[in-house]
């Protein structure tokens, strides 16, 4: 079973290869505490990582956001970073940024703890579907309104080991 391919395993690695090489040159010389928002980045983070010239702190995080009465909404954190990132950088990886709700809540929280610097890298952004506005410093591609897949992306737990990004239409 196969999806039309957005992104190619190739064209990811490229782009990634990139990102690696500007947050490199960017935090030159210093520790870099990397946070990746399960479960849909860890492929991206994985990569990612590997093409940092710094040394990495690595610390997962897993979070539900709901609308609530504050416009970034809540946020339920499921599993917590096990660091304090007090005057530390901090780099948030998410795989996709849709209407902003998820990130611009992480960032919200994760101004109270006052790191050195806060920022932002996503694989993925669609922009039609935003609502919550969002700064993304590192940000891989800028999509569609489509609902994609793979390279760590699920539809119902399903395809997250899809070598590429593809678009979900509805085949299984
Ligand atoms: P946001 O809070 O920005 O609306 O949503 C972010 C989360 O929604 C992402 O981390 C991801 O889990 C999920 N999501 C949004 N769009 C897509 C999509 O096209 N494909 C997949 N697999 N997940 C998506």
């Amino acid at each position: 079973m196969s999806y039309p391919v957005l992104f190619s395993k190739e064209v990811i690695q490229k782009r990634v290869k990139e990102l690696g090489e500007q947050i490199s040159k960017d935090f030159h010389g210093e520790e870099l505490v990397v946070i990746g928002v399960l479960k849909g980045s860890f492929i991206y983070c994985a990569d990612l990582i590997r093409e940092l010239n710094l040394p990495v702190h690595l610390e997962f995080m897993s979070v539900s956001s709901y609308e609530g009465t504050e416009s970034t909404g809540n946020l339920r954190v499921n599993l917590d970073i096990n660091v304090d990132v007090a005057g530390k950088n901090v780099l948030l990886v998410e795989d996709i940024v849709d209407t902003g709700l998820t990130i611009s809540s992480l960032v919200e929280s994760f101004k109270k703890k006052n790191p050195k610097t806060l920022k932002v890298s996503s694989l993925l952004y669609k922009p039609a579907r935003l609502e919550h506005k969002v700064e993304i410093d590192y940000l891989a591609f800028e999509i569609e309104d489509h609902f994609v897949i793979g390279y760590g992306l699920d539809f119902n737990g399903r395809f997250r080991e899809l070598p590429y990004v593809g678009i979900y239409n509805g085949e299984v």
